[in-house]
């Protein structure tokens, strides 16, 4: 049920001279090898991008929209062996996979309607003058796509470029590489022309060191760390290259004293461990106020050790392994962090077994702002809740962090949602839910949380360039 690994270029599938192993995170059994390309391979990658420019950016929209509709269509029909693919490679429950899966075909399906409704505008000018404003395909697109959503993160990426007019190289992650490899499979079963879709692998700071300085790369779309993030918009700033930054996070979620205590404290335990906390918009620092703090502790608590851990393909199962077996000693060494500066450690802390890189469900009470994970994203299934006296307080330790992506709040009373959406310093405001974004909503982040939006109507703004045109009748 796990694919043949290749690179996707010139329309073509290609191993390589060097290849690494592809891990189930779940047994740390070898699953597949993944080629890694040569300076060859991308070269052939970008000659293959440009010519697949200049026949995709003189297709019309509908024809595009076409297309892209044909591919979602496929990853839909084909849902179950795509998902089995992302669980074996992720870890993540195959259910969880399955409607990764669908949410994939989502973003294709809402760019693709953009795709039509590229807009311009017609600025009122003097007699014998038009001013009109055109939106142009901004050209070859470099992007790199993270592990913690094998399907959907290279999706959000691909869908955005396709729709715009433009033709990409993506990069997705080295662990999990199934999604992407079979989201090409159905661009190229729909008819894509060759080109427009380029995919490889291999060293992630080698490729990104070799394609962004290329003259034919005109936007540098990247989602993972602020770090790396960091270093591919100074590259690309050298080359006066574009950039779509989609960052890290720290998600605050604020529990005002008015809500439904026990509700709130279990959904979001379940939501916390989802995705075993690798998401970059998962909730993890708590802030309840004091008279709700115990009642909200003590079932949030609860919930999580309820959570059943294990292999993603078993039934039942409600959280896998954390990706790679980075993030193991990364979250023991945030919870050994918060514990020695005086944190209670309510639930979990350690390993979860001796096989798979599993982390427990991990709840954290009563952490002082100088622990580490109070500025550090775990992107693990750790949770910290803190009690504050006020909402006053918890926004201003809602904002203390330099991260701004998600964030949330559970209340009824419409003044405190008012000073939430006006004061919370976040691209995404959730109120009463834990869900963040939808392929019709824009998301991106404020802060060192990135720039630019992905989805909604401004998804497609990112992939393409502005054009004034004035026009005079005679000339002046
Ligand atoms: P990392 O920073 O090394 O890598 C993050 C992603 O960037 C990976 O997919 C990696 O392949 C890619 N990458 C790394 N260096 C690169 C380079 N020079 N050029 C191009 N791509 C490069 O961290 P990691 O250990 O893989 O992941 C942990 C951290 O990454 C987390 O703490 C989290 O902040 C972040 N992350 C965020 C998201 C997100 O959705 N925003 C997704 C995955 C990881």
């Amino acid at each position: 049920m796990y694919p043949d690994l290749n690179l996707f270029i010139g329309g073509k599938w290609r191993k390589s001279q060097s290849d690494m192993a592809v891990l189930n995170p779940a047994t740390e059994e070898e699953i597949g090898r993944l080629p890694c390309a040569t300076q060859q391979d991308l070269d052939d990658a970008l000659e293959a991008a440009v010519k697949g420019f200049a026949l995709w950016r003189n297709t019309s929209p509908r024809a595009r929209a076409d297309t892209i509709l044909r591919a979602a269509r496929l990853m839909r029909d084909r849902q179950e062996e795509i998902a089995t693919s992302i669980t074996l490679e992720h870890g993540k429950p195959l259910p969880q996979a399955r409607l990764e899966v669908i949410r994939g075909a989502e973003f294709f399906e809402w760019d693709a309607g953009e795709a039509m409704r590229t807009y311009g505008r017609v600025i009122p000018a003097a007699p014998g003058h038009k001013f009109t404003v055109h939106h142009q395909p901004v050209g070859v697109v470099a992007a790199f796509s993270p592990w913690n959503f094998p399907m959907s993160q290279p999706a959000r990426k691909i869908a955005g470029a396709l729709a715009s007019g433009c033709s990409v190289i993506l990069k997705a992650a080295e662990e999990t590489p199934a999604g992407a490899i079979h989201i090409a499979k159905a661009f190229e079963d729909a008819g894509l022309p060759a080109g427009v879709l380029n995919l490889v692998f291999g060293n992630p700071a080698d490729i990104s060191g070799y394609l962004i300085p290329k003259d034919p790369v005109r936007l540098v779309a990247f989602t993972g760390s602020t770090t790396v993030g960091r270093h591919l918009s100074t590259l690309a700033a050298q080359h006066d290259t574009r950039v779509l930054m989609e960052l890290g996070g720290h998600a605050p979620v604020i529990i005002c004293e008015d809500t439904d205590v026990q509700t709130a404290a279990a959904s979001s335990a379940v939501r916390k461990m989802r995705n075993a906390g690798q998401v970059c918009t998962s909730p993890t620092r708590f802030f309840a106020h004091e008279s709700i703090f115990d009642d909200y502790a003590a079932g949030f608590v609860e919930r999580a050790k309820a959570t059943i851990v294990g292999n993603g393909m078993e039934e039942g199962v409600e959280m896998g392994p954390t990706a790679n077996e980075r993030r193991v000693p990364v979250l023991t060494d945030l919870v050994e962090d918060a514990c020695a500066k005086g944190a209670t450690l309510a639930t979990g802390g350690a390993r979860h077994g001796e096989k798979g890189y599993f982390f427990q469900p991990t709840v954290l009470l009563n952490v002082p702002d100088t622990a580490r994970i109070m500025q550090e994203e775990p992107f693990g299934p750790i949770a910290v809740i803190n009690p504050v006296s006020s909402l006053d307080h918890a926004i201003s330790q809602a904002n203390s962090v330099p991260y701004g992506l998600a964030g949330y709040a559970f209340t009824n009373r419409a003044d405190y949602i008012d000073q939430l959406i006006d004061r919370v310093e976040v691209g995404n405001l959730s109120i009463n839910t834990l869900e963040a974004s939808m392929p019709e909503t824009p998301f991106g982040g404020v802060k060192s949380s990135g720039y630019g939006r992905e989805g909604g109507t401004e998804g497609l703004d990112n992939y393409m360039d502005i054009k004034n045109v004035w026009h005079s009748a005679t000339i002046t």
